[in-house]
């Protein structure tokens, strides 16, 4: 695959950009980072722009016109910016800025006369591809297309004078958002739970064989969005997390596209589902056909030893 002279990066969070990085060393020949907060965080490219520290008197988007006049000067091919709300927001910014538009949500990025990128569509079932001929592309990319590597520091970091925006959004408050901190896309080894798990308590059978095997626990979204017996950061899939553990192992999990999409990219998938006719059968490397109530606490017994 042929390189682009120029790919930058942008991103609000520290996993983000360590992906990002990797996938900018991919497909260019200079990479750059843009980067506002702890500046001891940024690193990964040949160069990081660094934006200045973020206060409630300073918040991301007041850097607009500062990335804006970065971006012009410097004339990268691509910019990838993370897929998260404020990254969404500045993409389209510097887009319009560009006069180009963004290439949005991309799960796969080549080159070839262009950037070409490949998002889901109709909720998994199909993929769009999509090619950009602009001087400068955006493209927005979401969490796991590119393994996270410690890529190191900066050979060069550029501290860039801050150019004041016009009208200000002045941030009031912060608040620690409620609800638990867990990364799925990090993990080794998923266990994940679905609607054959008929009460919050029963869960319990899955979490005793995460422990027992070292693995964080998942599930898919009617489990965190319609019972809510689990944080929405848990749920795999389209709409939620893609991983890319060693082991996946979907409990009472029918194997819906929308959720299997999510580990796609899983090294081992075992299914224990009661019903021999499941989907999720189809798609994985090892099966159990049971009642996870009798098969969980079994699994959980022998894995401990
Ligand atoms: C636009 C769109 C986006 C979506 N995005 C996502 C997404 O990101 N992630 C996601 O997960 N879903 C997503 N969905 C929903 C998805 O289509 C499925 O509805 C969902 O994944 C099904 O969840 P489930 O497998 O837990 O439940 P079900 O499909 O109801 O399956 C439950 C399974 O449990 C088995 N079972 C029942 N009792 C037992 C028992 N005692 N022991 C063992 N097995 C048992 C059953 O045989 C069945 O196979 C999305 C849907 C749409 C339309």
């Amino acid at each position: 695959m042929s390189k682009l002279a120029k790919v930058f990066v942008f991103a609000e969070h520290v996993d983000a950009m360590r992906e990002l990085a990797q996938g900018a060393a991919q497909l260019g020949e200079t990479t750059a980072l843009i980067w506002a907060g702890d500046k001891s965080q940024a690193g990964g490219t040949d160069t990081v722009y660094y934006l200045g520290e973020l206060s409630n008197e300073r918040i991301l988007e007041h850097y607009a016109p500062t990335i804006i006049n970065l971006i012009k000067t410097e004339q990268p091919s691509l910019v990838l910016v993370e897929s998260s709300r404020k990254g969404r927001l500045m993409a389209g910014i510097i887009a319009a800025a560009m006069g180009t538009s963004v290439l949005a949500d991309a799960a796969q990025i080549t080159v070839d006369n262009g950037v070409v990128t490949q998002r889901m569509v109709y909720g998994g079932a199909a993929l769009s591809t999509e090619r950009s001929t602009a001087p400068t592309t955006v493209a927005t990319v979401s969490a796991g297309i590119f393994e996270a590597t410690d890529t190191g520091k900066a050979a060069n970091l550029v501290e860039v004078p801050f150019i004041a925006p016009a009208p200000t959004v002045k941030c009031l408050e912060r608040k620690i958002k409620a609800g638990e901190s867990v990364n799925l896309r990090a993990a080794k080894r998923i266990v994940a739970v679905g609607r054959g798990f008929t009460s919050p308590e029963e869960l319990q059978l899955a979490e005793q064989l995460a422990a027992a095997i070292g693995a964080e626990v998942g599930c898919t979204r009617p489990i965190a969005e319609e019972e809510k017996w689990m944080d929405k950061a848990r749920y795999i899939g389209v709409s939620g997390v893609m991983a890319k553990p060693e082991l996946y192992i979907g409990i009472g999990i029918s194997g819906q596209v929308q959720h299997m999409v999510g580990v796609s990219s899983a090294r081992t998938i075992i299914a224990i589902n009661s019903d021999k006719n499941a989907m999720i059968f189809n798609q994985c490397d090892y099966g159990i056909v049971g009642d996870l109530k009798t098969v969980l606490p079994a699994l959980t017994a022998k894995l401990s030893k």
